[in-house]
C-alpha cells in the first residue's frame, strides 16, 4: 500500500480501487515493486493518454501560436550545469532516530516526527535529486550523464532551431509532454512523488513588457483547461507566491493546488522565468539564443511564461475527482441487478473526453451475444470500446462504473424485434431506447458536446 502524507480511508479506496481495476499498480510487484515507480494498467493508459491529448489539444493544436518538441531524455550534463540543477537540485532532509522515517525539511513544524513525535531528529542533510547514468562503455566520471529531472531545459536549448524550422515569431511556445526522473528521498502519496513520473511544460517566448500580461493570460487559460476536463472548483485552488518564495531566477508564481483526500498539493505551476534560461544556456554554450524582430529592427532574449503540469498527478487528481460511492439505485437497474441491487455503488464521474472507454456493449444474456458483438465491431471503429458478455447486467453495469464508462449499451430480447438497444447514463442512471442503425451517430454527438 502507498504511504501517505495524511492517513485517509478514502485514498486507500481509491488505491484499492485503481488496482482491482488495473489502472495503476506497483512496478514489478512480484518481486515486491521499486518505490517510487509505477505501472498503468489498460484503463490507466487510456485515462492517462486521454488527460495527454487533452493537454495537447488545448495548449498546442487549438491555438496556433505553440509549437511541440519531443526531445532526448538524457542530453549533455552541460545544461544541468548552465541551468543550475547540478550545483542545486537538492533536498534537505532530516532523519527521525527512532522510527528511522526520512523528512524533507521544509514540511516539518517543529522539531518532532510527524510519524512517531519523538524529538529526535537529525541535523537537515543535503541529497542530490539528479539520477545519473553513464553515457558510453565504461563507467568512468568523464561519461556521466543525467537522466532530465524537467523536460523544459530541452525547450530552451532547442529555442533558436526551433524558432527558424517553424518560422515562429514572438510571442510563441514550445509544448512537450515526457518522462523526468528525480531521485526522490521518500516517494509518498500514492503516484504524486514517484521517481519516475510525466511532465507536460510550455515555454511561451514574449518581450520583457509583455511578460505579466502573459503571465495573467496563461493562467486563465489553463483554470480554463481545468473547467473543460471537468474538475470541480471546489477542489481546486490558485495560489499566487509571495515574494519571498520565489526561486532565484522566477519574477512572480503560481501554484495550482488539488485538494487530495491527503491534503492540498501542487499539480501544477505557472511561472514567470524572465530571461533567465535563455541566457545561462547562451552564456554556457557560447551560442546566440536571441530573437530579431524585423519590425522594429530590435534583437533581445526573450522572456518567458512557464506552465509546468504533472501528468502523474494530474491523473491522480482526476481519479479523486471522478470517485463516488452512491446509494444503491432503484428502478429497472436495482430489478436488473440481481445480488448487486442490494450494494452500494462505486462509480467513477469521469468526464466522457477522458474515460477509458465510452462506451460498453452488453448483450442482456449469453444466446444474444452474436448480434451484439456485431455492435461492439462497428462501434470501436470510432470510439474506445469495451464490451462484456459474462455475470449478471447488474454486475457488468457496476464493473462499468467503476473504471467510468459513461454509456452501456444493452442488447436485449426486444432489439431483433424493435432493432433498438438501450442506452444507460452513468451519471443519470437514465435509460433510453436507440435505433442500432443511429448508434454510432447518438453516442458521437454527445462525445462532441464535450469536445475541447
Ligand atoms: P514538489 O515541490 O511537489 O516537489 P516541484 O515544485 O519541485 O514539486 P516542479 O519542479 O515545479 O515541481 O514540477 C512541475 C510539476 O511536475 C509538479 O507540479 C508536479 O505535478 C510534477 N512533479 C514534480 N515532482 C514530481 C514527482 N516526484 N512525482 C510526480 N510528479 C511530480
Amino acid at each position: 500500500m502507498a504511504e501517505f502524507s495524511q492517513p485517509s480511508e478514502l485514498m486507500d479506496e481509491i488505491v484499492s480501487l485503481t488496482k482491482r481495476r488495473g489502472f495503476i499498480f506497483p512496478s514489478a510487484e512480484i518481486y515486491s515493486g521499486l518505490s517510487g515507480f509505477w505501472d498503468y494498467g489498460p484503463p490507466g493508459v487510456e485515462l492517462r493518454e486521454n488527460i495527454r491529448k487533452a493537454w495537447w489539444q488545448h495548449t498546442v493544436r487549438v491555438r496556433g501560436d505553440v509549437v511541440g518538441l519531443d526531445s532526448a531524455i538524457i542530453t549533455h550534463p552541460g545544461v544541468w550545469e548552465a541551468s543550475g540543477h547540478l550545483a542545486h537540485f537538492a533536498d534537505e532532509m532530516v532523519d527521525c532516530k527512532k522510527c528511522k522515517k526520512r523528512f524533507k525539511a521544509d514540511e516539518l513544524t517543529g522539531n518532532k516526527c510527524p510519524a512517531c513525535g519523538a524529538a529526535e531528529l537529525t541535523e537537515p542533510r543535503k541529497f542530490h535529486l539528479m539520477m545519473k547514468t553513464f553515457v558510453g562503455a565504461a563507467e568512468k566520471e568523464t561519461n556521466v550523464a543525467y537522466l532530465r529531472p524537467e523536460t523544459c531545459q530541452p525547450i530552451f536549448t532547442d529555442f533558436d532551431l526551433i524558432r527558424g524550422s517553424a518560422r515562429a515569431r514572438v510571442p510563441f511556445g514550445i509544448a512537450q509532454v515526457g518522462k523526468a526522473f528525480r531521485n526522490e528521498i521518500n516517494p509518498r502519496n500514492f503516484t504524486a512523488r514517484s521517481r519516475e513520473f510525466t511532465q507536460m511544460e510550455m515555454e511561451f517566448f514574449c518581450r520583457a513588457e509583455k511578460a505579466d500580461e502573459w503571465f495573467a493570460h496563461w493562467k486563465d487559460y489553463r483554470r480554463e483547461w481545468y473547467g473543460k476536463v471537468g474538475f470541480r472548483a471546489e477542489n481546486l485552488r490558485f495560489r499566487d507566491h509571495e515574494k519571498d518564495e520565489l526561486a532565484h531566477y522566477a519574477k512572480a508564481a503560481t501554484d495550482i493546488e488539488y485538494r487530495f483526500p491527503f491534503g492540498w498539493m501542487e499539480f501544477e505551476g505557472i511561472h514567470n522565468r524572465t530571461d533567465f534560461d535563455l541566457r545561462q544556456h547562451q552564456e554556457a554554450s557560447g551560442k546566440r539564443l536571441e530573437y530579431f524582430d524585423e519590425e522594429t529592427k530590435e534583437r533581445f532574449v526573450p522572456h518567458v511564461i512557464e506552465t509546468s503540469a504533472g501528468l502523474d498527478r494530474i491523473m491522480l487528481a482526476v481519479l479523486c475527482d471522478a470517485y463516488f460511492v452512491d446509494e444503491a439505485p432503484t428502478g429497472p437497474e436495482a430489478r436488473e441487478g440481481g445480488r448487486a441491487e442490494e450494494e452500494k455503488r462505486t462509480v467513477l464521474r469521469l468526464h466522457p473526453l477522458l474515460a477509458p472507454a465510452k462506451v460498453a456493449v452488453l448483450p442482456l444474456r449469453r444466446k444474444l451475444a452474436e448480434p451484439a458483438r456485431k455492435i461492439h465491431a462497428e462501434l470501436r471503429r470510432f470510439m474506445a470500446c469495451d464490451y462484456d458478455e459474462t455475470g449478471s447486467i447488474g454486475k457488468r453495469y457496476r464493473r462499468q462504473d467503476e473504471v467510468g464508462t459513461p454509456w452501456c449499451v444493452t442488447y436485449d430480447f426486444e432489439s431483433p424485434e424493435d432493432k433498438k438497444a438501450t442506452v444507460r447514463d452513468r451519471d443519470t442512471l437514465v435509460q433510453e431506447r436507440v435505433e442500432i442503425a443511429q448508434l454510432r451517430r447518438f453516442l458521437q454527438d454527445k462525445l462532441e458536446a464535450y469536445l475541447i
